[in-house]
């Protein structure tokens, strides 16, 4: 389809003479646009590309779907695939009942279609968790406890350094690694307490599911593996496997309701599972874990089989490496923040990754896999200066730059300038600080900033107000050295230090917005414009009523 459109026959007609040809108007589509409602602009590629085919010519088979990474994706998803395939069959004429079973499982799971029988594991953790995430998950172990990089109270350890015995593992300055996390003891133990079906939690059983098999002779029940849970201990699966901290969703509110012993709790998980206000106002407060509902209703005892195959993948998650693995051989370092926060009645939350790191003990194992980040790589030739911007965890990435650049200095490379901007709270926040005051005594970095945006003593200041300060040297750098510009860290820190950009570009050439925009845009295309965004982070409070409001506009735009 978008070979037809780029070709040269169309090439030759601006978007508004090609939208007249609907050069697509042979064409079927439905959009199932995938998004995060942390980041700004939710969804927009998928929005985008749905009114661009239509504005085309495209016959839309069904409206575009959000799938929010925050909030049931693969559900909407499951929910949105046969629908469009029935929508698409009936288009063409074709009879979907056939077809649609056997394209899509009906996985609407029952308490009579699916059990839990004794079963043989059937590989080791990072080959399961290979196969249930189809990455190449690789086992290695911590070299020692993590280290708290600040200077507040060891029980916060607010931002830890986290160095991981890798020997062999190919990776460059900038890339990420993808963490499977465990979920806490605490609640895997509470959660095992309140569900039936088993009898041992470590016993090893495999969930299967109940399916209709057409064959010549006819229609039969079959008991069939399920196609993703691997045979595990329920431990194990509720530990590796699912996702038990993000607030559940309405749909198994609903499921769980049907397994109260008690009618009021019955009701008031029927309510909260199909009224959205309700469910809203509730998850707000308590920002519950699957152990908080099964603790609030205490008559639920949910069948584990049930309970498993309807629970969410537990997800990797993302870490810029700290490290060069020129610099520390056989090893890996990573800056993690550790997240906690209160719900609003006062309850202690944790992030699962991040607490599961801290709480890591030297040889302990752990389940990885790099994930290579070419667009934040350092520059191929190493006189070219580079500007470095990343508050916060932020700062991740670049010790991984700088402990390259040490290497660099050794073998003798070409050197160049290279500035630091980092912010923080205070300046018992100020990460890496002995690191950074070596290297700009040896000048691997030229200039060092430090912005602190709570200390008592001194107007809040962030990176961007600093980098509007120094901008007359800064735009020698950027404009007439060809300097590589890198940002890391929030998505809003982001956004702003990008606008400070513009907005000095602006003021130092006299160009128009349009001028500016033309500039950044070639600053990008030269591959001199580098971002690694980290959708949440500090503001996810922020983040998550912002999706929240987004999902209740919606509602209300549906009603
Ligand atoms: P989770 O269990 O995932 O909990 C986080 C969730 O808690 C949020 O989604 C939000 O729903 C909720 N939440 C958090 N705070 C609040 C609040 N105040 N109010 C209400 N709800 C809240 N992090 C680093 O520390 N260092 C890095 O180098 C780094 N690099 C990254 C690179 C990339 C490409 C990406 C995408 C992310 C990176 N992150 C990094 C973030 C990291 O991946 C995790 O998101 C972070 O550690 C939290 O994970 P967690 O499992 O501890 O928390
Ligand atoms: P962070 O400490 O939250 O932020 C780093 C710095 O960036 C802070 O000075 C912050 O200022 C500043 N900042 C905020 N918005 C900005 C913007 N739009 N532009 C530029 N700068 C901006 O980040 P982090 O170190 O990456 O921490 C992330 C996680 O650690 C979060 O979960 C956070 O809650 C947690 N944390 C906990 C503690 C603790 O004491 N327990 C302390 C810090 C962080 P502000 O002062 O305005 O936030």
């Amino acid at each position: 389809m978008f070979v037809d459109i780029i070709s040269p026959k169309f090439q030759r007609l601006n978007l508004d003479e090609l939208k007249k040809t609907e050069p697509l108007r042979k064409l079927n589509f439905a959009v199932f646009a995938l998004g995060s409602s942390t980041y700004p602009n939710f969804c927009a590629f998928g929005i985008y590309l749905d009114r661009i085919i239509g504005e085309l010519g495209g016959q839309r088979l069904f409206e575009v779907t959000c799938g929010d990474e925050m909030c049931g994706q693969e559900q909407t998803f499951r929910k949105w695939a046969p629908e469009v395939f029935k929508s698409a069959c009936q288009t063409f004429d074709v009879d979907y009942s056939e077809g649609l079973s056997d394209a899509f499982h009906d996985d609407t799971l029952t308490a009579s279609t699916v059990r839990m029988v004794p079963s043989q594991r059937e590989g080791t953790i990072d080959q399961l968790l290979s196969k249930y995430h189809n990455k190449k998950v690789q086992r290695y172990k911590m070299k020692s406890a993590p280290r708290n990089l600040t200077k507040l109270a060891e029980d916060d350890k607010p931002t830890i350094l986290v160095e991981i015995y890798a020997p062999g593992l190919d990776y460059e300055p900038g890339d990420h690694v993808g963490i499977f996390p465990a979920n806490s003891t605490d609640i895997v133990n509470g959660v095992l307490k309140r569900l039936t079906g088993f009898e041992d939690p470590d016993e090893v059983l495999q969930v299967q599911v109940m399916r209709k098999k057409k064959t010549p002779n006819g229609t039969f029940n079959c008991w069939e593996p399920h196609d993703k849970i691997p045979a595990e201990t329920p431990r194990g699966l509720l530990t590796h496997f699912f996702d038990i901290t993000t607030p559940p969703q309405m749909e198994l509110l609903n499921l769980l309701a049907d397994f109260c012993d008690d009618n009021y709790d019955t009701e008031r998980l029927q309510k909260l599972g199909t009224d959205n206000a309700a469910y809203e106002e509730w998850r707000q407060l308590y920002l519950p874990t699957l152990l908080t509902v099964l603790e609030q209703f205490r008559s639920c005892k949910p069948p584990a089989g049930l309970l498993f195959g309807n629970l969410m993948p537990l997800q990797s998650r993302f870490y810029s490496i700290s490290s060069s693995p020129r610099k520390v051989i056989n090893e890996i370092h990573l800056t993690v923040a550790v997240v906690k926060y209160k719900n609003q009645r006062g309850n202690e939350r944790f992030g699962v990754c991040s607490n599961y790191l801290t709480n890591m003990k030297e040889q302990e194992p752990l389940y990885f896999f790099v994930r290579s980040a070419p667009g934040f790589h350092l520059p191929k030739d190493s006189s070219e200066p580079m500007v470095l911007i990343g508050p916060g965890t932020g700062i991740a990435p670049f010790r991984s730059f700088w402990q390259e650049l040490e290497v660099w200095r050794e073998l003798k490379m070409q050197r160049s300038k290279v500035w630091l901007f980092f912010g923080c709270r205070t300046r018992e926040m100020n990460l890496y600080a002995e690191e950074k005051a070596l290297l700009e005594r040896e000048k691997i970095l030229d200039r060092v900033f430090l912005a602190l945006s709570r200390d008592l003593e001194i107007p809040k200041t962030y990176v961007q107000h600093q980098i509007e300060n120094e901008f007359d040297t800064l735009y020698q750098l950027i404009v007439e050295e060809r300097a590589h510009i890198y940002v890391c860290g929030d998505v809003t820190m982001a956004e702003d230090v990008c606008g400070t950009i513009r907005k000095c570009i602006a003021a130092k050439e006299q160009k128009t917005e349009a001028e500016v925009e033309a500039f950044l845009l070639a600053l990008r295309h030269e591959n001199r414009y580098h971002e690694d965004i980290f959708g949440i982070t500090s503001h996810a409070g922020e983040a998550r009523n912002r999706s929240t409001l987004r999902r209740g506009s919606r509602t209300l735009n549906a009603l």
